[in-house]
């Protein structure tokens, strides 16, 4: 993350400038919360549009440059975290695991790609969560769904599920500590190539993880004859690392958009990258409307029910200009599906902006509930659904330009399979998630040396 001082955005711009932000305002929004205290709402929200930015325009455009490379197949973008992020785990230990995983997947991936990776956590600000239902009922008793922390608390209890508008103040407060930490690791030595690739080594010293032993070698080895050309490994101690999280909480994002002093252009100065999910993608509602506004680069999720002619209008709605970098589509199609589901939506985009970026996110379509209760992804069907986008993109001659992966860097036990064999019984072990099941550290890496050999076969 780099950018100067001049780029700070500040909030009180004039009010020509932030026409149209309020627009969303008397469009239809989907899972919004329905806050019981409409006054103390308002002072939440005003509270949250004092605050200073969490990330810096500056920073957003860097990304978006990072994001055109990706769709023009010079990087490979990489989006990874929680399905929703709580207020118990911002802990050092917890974002330090988190960022060490995606730091060790990228280096795998850009050996594979030959191409740098974008780095871009799912985390700082990834609170909320779109419900396919409304309530939840437990043993015949009936309360609100818990939407994640920025709305309401997981415990089921009537209290506890009453959404409460200060816990975004919290959101802001959590997500502020994230980055900061998330700053100091990127930029003071922990990410040190040299670092990252011991810890791979880690990886492949366990038993389980030899085939991927091959590999790690060949990385070694180009090490050692970087070293040897007398290259500068003190200029790869720091990466750029990136926010992005769902934009769905209207009454979050909004407060914190804002005018960038430079340019004088609104941006979401909440993450550098946010995304509208698949159940808030309606062209004339209130995200796509507010999306539509900032200077963000910005994703849409595309799930099986997705036409081609969706997906070209939602083109035209968030990238008239076809600004390179401006629009990524993460299709969510499911392994089963996604080979015949994803070429026509393709060839469609591609015909009218080849600057859209395609990322796959293999978990969404491939969730299940296993026999014993638990909401649960196979590690083989994510996998399967990731080699189904490289195919289609392959026969259409367009860039399978990224992933996009629920990751932890613990051990917990929520996806089944992978090298250490997670089975049904193996889940009650480390279930932790409150929302989508993860993968964890060992799967996480697994995949990445998988989507490696994938990129280092084109
Ligand atoms: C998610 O990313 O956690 C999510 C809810 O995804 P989608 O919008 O694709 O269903
Ligand atoms: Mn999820």
């Amino acid at each position: 993350m780099h950018s100067t001082l001049d780029e700070v955005t500040v909030g009180t711009p004039d009010a020509a400038l932030t026409e149209g932000l309020d627009g969303w305002r008397d469009l239809p929004a989907v899972q919004q919360p329905g806050w019981p205290d409409e006054q103390l709402l308002g002072r939440v929200t005003a509270e949250l549009a004092s605050y200073p930015p969490l990330v810096f325009a500056g920073e957003c455009d860097d990304l978006k440059a990072g994001i055109a490379a990706a769709a023009r197949g010079e990087a490979f973008f990489l989006q990874g975290g929680d399905c929703a992020e709580t207020f118990a785990e911002v802990s050092a230990d917890r974002i330090r695991n988190k960022i060490k995983t995606l730091l060790q997947m990228a280096v795998v991936l850009t050996y594979g790609a030959s191409m740098p990776v974008l780095k871009v956590g799912r985390l700082a600000g990834q609170y909320a969560k779109p419900r396919s239902k409304p309530v939840e009922v437990r043993d015949g008793v009936e309360l609100p769904a818990y939407r994640g922390d920025a709305v309401n608390d997981y415990s089921f209890d009537a209290e506890a599920r009453v959404p409460d508008p200060r816990r975004l103040l919290r959101v802001y407060h959590s997500s502020s500590a994230t980055l900061n930490l998330v700053r100091a690791f990127t930029k003071g030595g922990f990410a040190d190539l040299r670092h990252v690739h011991e810890w791979n080594r880690g990886f492949i010293a366990s038993s389980a993880n030899a085939r991927y032993e091959a590999m790690a070698k060949d990385i070694d080895r180009a090490m050692r004859f970087m070293a040897a050309c007398g290259g500068d490994f003190d200029t790869l101690r720091t990466v750029d690392f990136y926010s992005s999280h769902e934009a769905l909480l209207l009454d979050y994002e909004r407060p914190l958009t804002r005018i960038d002093s430079r340019t004088q252009l609104p941006y979401n100065v909440s993450a550098h990258f946010v995304w509208i999910g698949e159940r808030t993608r309606q062209l004339d509602g209130a995200h796509v409307d507010l999306m539509s506004r900032v200077r963000n680069p910005i994703g849409v999720k595309l799930g099986p029910s997705t036409t081609p002619e969706d997906a070209v209008a939602l083109v035209e709605r968030l990238d008239p200009e076809r600004e390179p970098g401006r629009l990524t589509f993460i299709v969510r199609m499911g392994a089963g599906r996604v080979r015949e589901a994803l070429a026509p939506i393709v060839k469609a985009v591609n015909n009218v902006a080849p600057n859209v970026l395609w990322i796959c996110d293999p978990m969404h379509g491939n969730t299940f509930e296993s026999a014993s209760g638990y909401k649960t992804r196979r590690f083989e069907d994510v996998m399967d659904e990731v080699r189904g986008f490289f195919e289609v993109h392959t026969q259409l001659g367009t860039v399978p330009g990224g992933l996009h992966v629920e990751l932890t860097g613990d051990d917990v036990t929520e996806c089944l399979g992978g090298a250490e064999h997670i089975d049904d019984g193996d889940l009650a072990t480390r279930y932790e998630t409150l929302c989508d099941p993860r993968l964890n550290h060992q799967q996480s890496l697994e995949m990445a040396f998988l989507v490696a050999e994938m990129l280092s076969e084109r």
